[in-house]
């Protein structure tokens, strides 16, 4: 009989067919890029739906990014029609806080809860490491930071590591402290970094069977796209969901006896698992990604059935074919051929220029051939390894008021006026939450220093009441007549706030409440007064980026209408690295390889083709670390549809340096006959001179017989015009130093008066480092503390 997801398989391959219509317990798909594995898991779902055999409420599907995501939704809305909602599709980080916001109360949070991000959560181990004075034990804030998340990937916690620990080590006993001292902090301040957004889920089912059989009962179909990139704390979330419900109620180690369930023999199945990945898109083993949830998936699943998908859809066949030779070159995986039918297409582009800014240009140029030939800026990306490359391609991008969009590179939220505007609503959302408290309480001045602080604190401890609830008592403090002023000025502008974005009475706020109590809580407290008093350039912009927050909150008044301020605070704090504020067409992406996985665009240049950037130096000493790079190589390759550029720079500026770069090893994986060079490192040597011996003796391939004169190009500290900002162009102006200068050898020393051009005059405090890479430490009279390089800011001696 006909099927009623029969369209659904319309242009699907057979084992793409298979891969829909299989219905089992555990599937896992394996395929190279672009053979249709997103495609695949949407058709999954919409053909569950379609056929009745699933709610939509019985779906949770677990995409990398909420970008993802919510592409996903949009397909299987369009597939089956506005029946799609009630699905789950989400990240894991994002499905993880709607399961602790509703379970909070079981282990003593509430459903109000902040979520630190990685400065948040930097900040607090900050003030732990120095009240532990663990410097001395080499503890810094970030390895401190990166052990603790490494451990809560591992799902350990302080007690368990403290019990596989060396502990006559003191430095290992300084750290456990520390990270039960972390833990304690995040759950006086109603708190969850992001590592514990999954591992404290994991610990909840565990803990408490009866919760987590709820989840297991309404998630009858669980689906997780880019598996491969999954770590151990998230293998075992998706393995606590797909157990039969009432299959682990054992009695509770630890419970002290109050709680203890009888095992009964599980009357259910699990839920169906589908998991697709690529092992060869494995990229974020730093983060604790474990490839093995793929390649043991069979073990852990026994009788999961495996399918294979080897036709690639995405690329013509030359692309295909130098992505095929540049993993080869990785051992240790098992060899799948991608094939497409497309054909041969256009041979893959290279260049190398002289300097990153020529570089830049030749990307710039050919981005405007490709669009006069018809292609799109949205169908263009640009891709580079590290964050700061794309200085050099934004200025070039501007000069030829070429639009461009970066993907995650923002940083909207990590501007400091945005952190205060978010603390001032976490404030009112999540009264226990003392570092916002402390983040606010003297922002904008209001003569509340330390001394204060300590003193509200303090006093909160004795009353056993939060940090907020101790500003309502400013008269008990025993401050200062304008001190007790300010403390109730602000707690009344916080109540304020509080009656107008979470009505008491449980009465629903009205959709704009969060950007009314944001514009009420930055204009009565008198932060935007502040700003607009000031002298500094900088803090015009500051205005602008509020401005921009308010109207974000006021978009996502528009989006969820429901939605309170808690899901806005729990969107914003979600936003990931290849997430956006706003949309990219008519516009080429900027991104790193890391956020280009699973995209694709008709043409991708790949920058920076250099050793030391892709591999990465600091991939050297990994265990690893170069083949880890050659994926991510991969990864890049494969998001190209027709064209593909590779390219590079023979001379980098970096921290103020000039440097020779070596063309990466992955281009000479790549046959000769399918790369065709407009300007091969040979080129460059013979016409620059930069060092072309060693060039020529890493690959006789590139041709090409310099003079080698050792010449240093410095057209990368040619000062830049001042611009004036224009259009959408503006908002990336303040990130892009106005000025770069070559001072040579500017002679400075602690005491001398300096002015700067943009933050005005300061006193050097400080100079250290040596040669290119000296750096002032200045404390500007209304700009504050900066680290200067000396050789290019845009400084003088007074
Ligand atoms: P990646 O590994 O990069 O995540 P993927 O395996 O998830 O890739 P998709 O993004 O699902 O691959 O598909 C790649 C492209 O191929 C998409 O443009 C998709 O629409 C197209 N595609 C997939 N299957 C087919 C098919 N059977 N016929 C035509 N086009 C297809
Ligand atoms: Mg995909």
């Amino acid at each position: 009989g006909a099927r009623a997801d029969e369209d659904l398989l319309d242009g699907l391959n057979p084992q793409q067919r298979e891969a829909v219509t299989y219905r089992g317990q555990a599937l896992l798909i394996v395929a190279g890029a672009g053979s249709g594995k997103t495609s695949v898991l949407t058709r999954r779902i919409a053909s569950l739906l379609r056929n009745r055999e699933a709610w939509p409420s019985q779906i949770l599907a677990i995409t990398f990014t909420n970008k993802a995501a919510g592409e996903m939704r949009e397909r299987v809305e369009h597939l089956v029609g506005d029946s799609a909602r009630g699905m789950w599709i989400s990240t894991f980080h994002s499905a993880c806080v709607r399961i602790l916001r509703r379970e909070a109360e079981q282990f003593g949070f509430t459903k109000s809860f902040t979520i630190y991000d990685s400065g948040d959560s930097r900040a607090l181990i900050k003030r732990l490491v120095k009240e532990h004075e663990a410097d001395a034990f080499g503890l810094t804030p970030a390895a401190t930071q990166g052990k603790i998340s490494k451990l809560k990937n591992e799902l350990a916690d302080a007690e368990s590591y403290a019990r596989t620990a060396n502990m006559s080590d003191p430095a290992e006993r300084v750290f456990v402290e520390l990270f039960a001292a972390y833990q304690r902090e995040l759950q006086r301040a109603n708190a969850f970094d992001f590592d514990d957004l999954i591992a404290q889920t994991v610990f909840l089912f565990r803990a408490f069977p009866q919760v987590a059989d709820v989840y297991r009962r309404r998630f009858r179909h669980v689906l997780v796209d880019e598996y491969q990139d999954t770590n151990h704390a998230q293998y075992a979330l998706i393995h606590e969901l797909t157990r039969p419900p009432g299959s682990d109620a054992a009695p509770l180690a630890g419970s002290g006896g109050m709680m203890i369930f009888e095992a009964e023999p599980a009357a259910e199945d699990g839920a169906s698992l589908t998991v697709v990945g690529d092992s060869d898109q494995s990229i974020y083993a730093f983060r604790g990604a474990d490839i093995r949830n793929i390649s043991e998936f069979e073990k852990d699943y026994p009788g999961a059935k495996v399918v294979l998908l080897e036709q690639n859809y995405r690329s013509t066949q030359n692309i295909l074919s130098a992505a095929n030779a540049v993993i080869s070159h990785n051992f240790d995986r098992k060899d799948k051929r991608l094939w497409t039918d497309v054909g041969e297409g256009e041979k893959i582009i290279g260049f190398t220029g002289y300097s990153q800014h020529d570089e830049a240009q030749f990307v710039a140029d050919e981005i405007e051939a490709l669009r006069r030939a018809g292609v799109d800026y949205s169908q263009m990306a640009v891709f580079y390894r590290t964050n700061s490359q794309s200085r050099a391609l934004e200025e070039i991008f501007i000069r030829s008021a070429l639009p461009y969009k970066i993907m995650g590179g923002t940083k909207f939220y990590e501007r400091a006026e945005i952190k205060d505007a978010l603390a001032y609503l976490v404030a009112v959302a999540n009264p226990a939450d003392e570092m916002a408290m402390r983040r606010i309480i003297n922002r904008p001045r209001r003569g509340i220093g330390d001394v204060t602080i300590e003193t509200i604190s303090r006093y909160a401890v004795d009353q056993q009441i939060t940090f907020r609830d101790a500003l309502a008592n400013s008269s008990a403090l025993g401050v200062g007549p304008k001190i007790q002023a300010a403390i109730a000025h602000l707690d009344a502008v916080l109540a304020e706030a509080t009656e107008i974005m979470l009505p008491a009475s449980g009465e629903l706020a009205p959709p704009t409440a969060v950007a009314d109590g944001l514009q009420l809580l930055l204009n009565k407290s008198g932060y935007y007064d502040a700003l607009r008093a000031s002298k500094d350039a900088q803090d015009e912009a500051r205005i602008e980026n509020l401005d921009e927050m308010v109207a974000v909150a006021r978009e996502f008044a528009r989006n969820n209408p429901e939605g309170t301020l808690l899901d806005f605070l729990t969107e914003v704090a979600l936003v990931s690295d290849a997430d956006d504020l706003e949309d990219a067409s008519g516009s080429v992406s900027l991104m790193t390889l890391h956020t280009a996985k699973g995209l694709e665009y008709d043409a991708v240049f790949v920058t920076g083709v250099e050793e030391d950037l892709i591999p990465h130096r600091i991939s050297a000493g990994e265990p690893g670390g170069p083949q880890e790079e050659r994926r991510l190589f991969y990864v890049g390759i494969t998001r190209a549809r027709q064209r593909l550029y590779l390219s590079l720079a023979m001379t980098r500026a970096q921290f103020g340096e000039v440097t020779v770069a070596m063309p990466s090893r992955f281009l000479q994986e790549i046959p000769l006959e399918l790369l065709h060079w407009r300007q091969s490192p040979g080129d460059v040597n013979s016409r620059g001179g930069t060092q072309s011996r060693a060039l020529n003796a890493r690959r006789g391939g590139f041709g090409g017989s310099g003079s080698g004169s050792g010449k240093r190009y410095g057209d990368d500290l040619v000062p830049l015009a001042r611009r004036e900002p224009t259009g959408n162009l503006e908002r990336f102006a303040n990130k892009i130093p106005s000025k770069v200068r070559d001072n040579g050898d500017l002679e400075l020393a602690p005491g001398d008066r300096i002015r700067h051009d943009d933050f005005g005059e300061g006193r050097v405090d400080a100079v250290t480092g040596e040669g290119a890479k000296r750096v002032a430490h200045v404390r500007f009279d209304v700009a504050g503390p900066k680290k200067l390089l000396i050789k290019i800011a845009p400084i003088s001696k007074l």
